[in-house]
Formats: C-alpha cells, sequence, structure tokens
C-alpha cells in the first residue's frame, strides 16, 4: 500500500518537510495523551491551556522552522502541481494513526476519502468564497476534534476568498483553537493570491512545476496508461498531472485540444479571426455546461425534496415563501459556477495555444529543449520559419496579454477576438 504522499508527483523536497511535520505533530499528541492521564496537578502542556498546540512561525520555532509543526499553511504552486493533492496528503498524515501517512488506517482512509469528520474542505465553486461561508468554518473548526487528533480545514483556491472572509479567516489564523490547522492552496504569496498578514501567520510550502518525466511516470504507475501515451500526455499538459490525466484517459479532452492547435492555421484572414474566436468561446462554453450541468440538476431536484415542493400540509405556505429565496440563491451559486467552469475551460485552451507559439519560439530560435506538443511540432516549425522568433514572440505575447485581460475582468469575447486578430496579422 503505498502511503498519501505517494501521489504528489515531483515534489521531493515538500514531502519531506511535511513528513517531519507530521512527526511532530504525532509526539504533540502523544505528550498530550501522557499529560491527560497524568493527575491534574500535573497535567500541563500545550493541550491543557486554550493556546494553539504550536508556537506560531517565527516565535519559538526560530532556530529551525523547517522540522516543528505549525497550525497554519499555505502550499503554493501553478495550477496542476498539486497543491490540493499536498494539503489532502498532510491532512491524512496529521490524522494518521501512526503520524505517518501510511494510507491504510482508518485515519488515513478517511481522510482521503473525503469522510474524516475532522477534515472540512472549501472547495470554491463560484468566482469567489464569501464572508458567511468563512465564518460558519471558522467556528466549527474550533471544536474538539471527534477523532481527538486535529482539527483541519483545507482551502482550495484560497486566492478566491472575499476580502471579508480573508479577515474572517485571519482572526483564526491569529488566535488559533488548540487542536486546529489551516491548510490554504493558493498559486502564490504574492498579495494579490493572499494577505500579506495572513501570508505572514503562515508557513509556506512551495510546490514547483512537476518534471514531465515524473508526470508520466505516475500516470503508468497508478493509472495504468501506456508508456507512450503518458509521456505524450505530461508533455501535452505542461507539467498539469490533472489534465495530463484527462488528455491520456478522455477522447473529448483530446479533440478539444485538437481543435485548440488547429487554430493557427485556420487564421487566414479577418472572417476567420473572427470565426475562430467564436469557434473558441463556444467550445469553452460547451464544456463547461457539461461539466456543471449534473450537479446543477441534482442540486435543484434536492433542495426541492427540502423544501417539500408539492406539500400540502401545515407549513407548506411558510415553506413556500422561503423556498423562493432558498431557490433563488441556489440559482446564484450555479450562475456563478458556471462562469467559473467556463474561464477555466477557457483558460485551458489558451495555454495549449501559447504552448504551440511557444514552440515556434524555441524553434526559430533553435533553442536545445523539447517541445510542448510534440504532435504539432512541424506545424510550430513551418510557424518558426515563416514568422522568425520575434514574429513568434508576439504572437505568444498576445495570447498571454488575452489571460490577462480575462483575469482583469475583459469580457472573454472581446479578448479573444483581439488576440485572434493578433495571431493573423502578427
Ligand atoms: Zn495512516
Amino acid at each position: 500500500m503505498p502511503d498519501v504522499f505517494a501521489d504528489l508527483v515531483g515534489q521531493d523536497e515538500a514531502v519531506i518537510e511535511l513528513r517531519r511535520a507530521a512527526a511532530a505533530a504525532a509526539a504533540t499528541i502523544l505528550r498530550a495523551g501522557v499529560a491527560d492521564r497524568a493527575p491534574a496537578s500535573v497535567a500541563a502542556g500545550p493541550a491543557g491551556g486554550d493556546e494553539s498546540a504550536f508556537p506560531a512561525d517565527g516565535a519559538a520555532t526560530a532556530a529551525d522552522p523547517s522540522t516543528g509543526m505549525t497550525h497554519a499553511w499555505i502550499f503554493t504552486g501553478p495550477p496542476g502541481s498539486g497543491r490540493s493533492v499536498a494539503a489532502r496528503a498532510f491532512a491524512a498524515a496529521l490524522q494518521c494513526v501512526h503520524g505517518t501517512g501510511c494510507g491504510d488506517c482508518p485515519g488515513c482512509r478517511t481522510t482521503m476519502g473525503g469522510t474524516h469528520a475532522d477534515v472540512r474542505l472549501v472547495v470554491p465553486e463560484g468566482l469567489s468564497i464569501g464572508v458567511g461561508e468563512m465564518r460558519a468554518l471558522v467556528l466549527r473548526a474550533a471544536s474538539t476534534p471527534s477523532g481527538g487528533r486535529w482539527q483541519l480545514v483545507i482551502i482550495e483556491d484560497a486566492d478566491r476568498l472575499t476580502e471579508a472572509a480573508g479577515n474572517a479567516l485571519l482572526k483564526a489564523i491569529e488566535e488559533p483553537p488548540p487542536r486546529t490547522v489551516f491548510l490554504l492552496c493558493a498559486p502564490s504569496t504574492h498579495p494579490d493570491d493572499i494577505s500579506v498578514t495572513i501570508r505572514s501567520r503562515c508557513r509556506v510550502v512551495p510546490l514547483r512545476q512537476p518534471p514531465a518525466a515524473a508526470v508520466a511516470e505516475v500516470l503508468v504507475r497508478r493509472d495504468g496508461i501506456a508508456p507512450d501515451v503518458a509521456q505524450w500526455a505530461a508533455a501535452a499538459a505542461q507539467g498539469h498531472v490533472g489534465r495530463a490525466r484527462r488528455l491520456a484517459r478522455d477522447p473529448e479532452a483530446r479533440k478539444r485540444r485538437e481543435a485548440v492547435l488547429a487554430v493557427p492555421r485556420r487564421l487566414t484572414g479577418v472572417g476567420a479571426a473572427f470565426d475562430a474566436a467564436s469557434a473558441l468561446i463556444e467550445a469553452a462554453e460547451a464544456e463547461a455546461a457539461a461539466s456543471v450541468t449534473e450537479a446543477d440538476t441534482t442540486e435543484r431536484a434536492a433542495l426541492e425534496t427540502a423544501l417539500g415542493a408539492g406539500g400540502t400540509g401545515r407549513g407548506a405556505a411558510g415553506a413556500i415563501r422561503g423556498a423562493a429565496g432558498q431557490l433563488k440563491e441556489l440559482e446564484k451559486r450555479q450562475k456563478s459556477r458556471a462562469t467559473r467552469a467556463q474561464r477555466d475551460a477557457l483558460d485551458r485552451a489558451l495555454v495549449d495555444l501559447a504552448g504551440f507559439y511557444r514552440d515556434a519560439l524555441t524553434m526559430a530560435l533553435r533553442a536545445p529543449v523539447a517541445p510542448v506538443h510534440t504532435d504539432t511540432a512541424a506545424l510550430a516549425g513551418a510557424g518558426a520559419q515563416k514568422w522568425d522568433a520575434e514574429g513568434s514572440l508576439r504572437r505568444l505575447e498576445a495570447v498571454l496579454a488575452c489571460r490577462a485581460a480575462i483575469e482583469a475582468n475583459v469580457k472573454p469575447r472581446i479578448a479573444v477576438e483581439a488576440m485572434m486578430l493578433a495571431l493573423w496579422k502578427g
């Protein structure tokens, strides 16, 4: 049985640090257990008071901050580097009855399976995590862990916290309950992603973009994918483990990628540029719709059942009055999730496209690096001859500018049209 860190691809240094911290945390629990069994007059120590079980980073652990445990962590790294995988694995190691993340005990299994009572996972579905959600979470996280170990809160995409939600979280991190550990995931520690004050209270675990060979290896080992397919998918996904797995397994994902990579040769004029923009936007919309429709329907049905749709008994009228508000709230949440899914789908397409022009650029410069898209390498080579390094770079920059514009809330269609025109004109 591989342990809980086995799926953390190409992150040896981070794994060493997390194992060490888990061992330190297990030692804390052991000490607290001994103190609990001792007579009351002797029972002192970290778990006795109402302060966190560990000194804050920068305080008592200053001598060697990497050895001990602390109560707030931020996992940073590019998308697909495994931020949330790392947070979950670490959570499992903390709940592991052996304190190691064996992968086999009830603590490890329930944490990895998402059913551990003391592990709360926040996955933002919309564009941001609101203050209401955060306050409720912080409150619950302050309770005594039912399993006797830790209360863990994992916040994926902590960069999507609203300012108010960030403040609610900060308060909890500043005055941590004795057995609560916060695990945050964010692209970086840039102030745009995570507030400086939260950052200053957390230990940062930087993850790197895993090398293609490491990604391919895990696809073969864990998912049983053929080595040649795994190698191709790992390179095409540019170090994004989840994306590599989808490309290797899902023919629809492969088809969408092929359509995106066909864009450069379709740009033959102004009309074609606008057509290509429409096609890209509509493909992203379709992909997003496919991913959220099922969840939307299930949620709505569940809410309607909970609200007693069609009920005629006493209290039904009052329930209906409240129901309208709840349904509206659900629709708002679902719309926000759909927007997010569309942006994510479009962003994936833009990253693929950027990879193509990056290949053209490296070929024009005769740089000794492997292409991102091996299957369109010939096409990128032809582009390199036609455009030269400068023209390839301008096109790459047009794609990156489009991503930045969408990130800054420019309407996606407008940003993509501007990009297509720039790609055609060069
Ligand atoms: Zn275990």
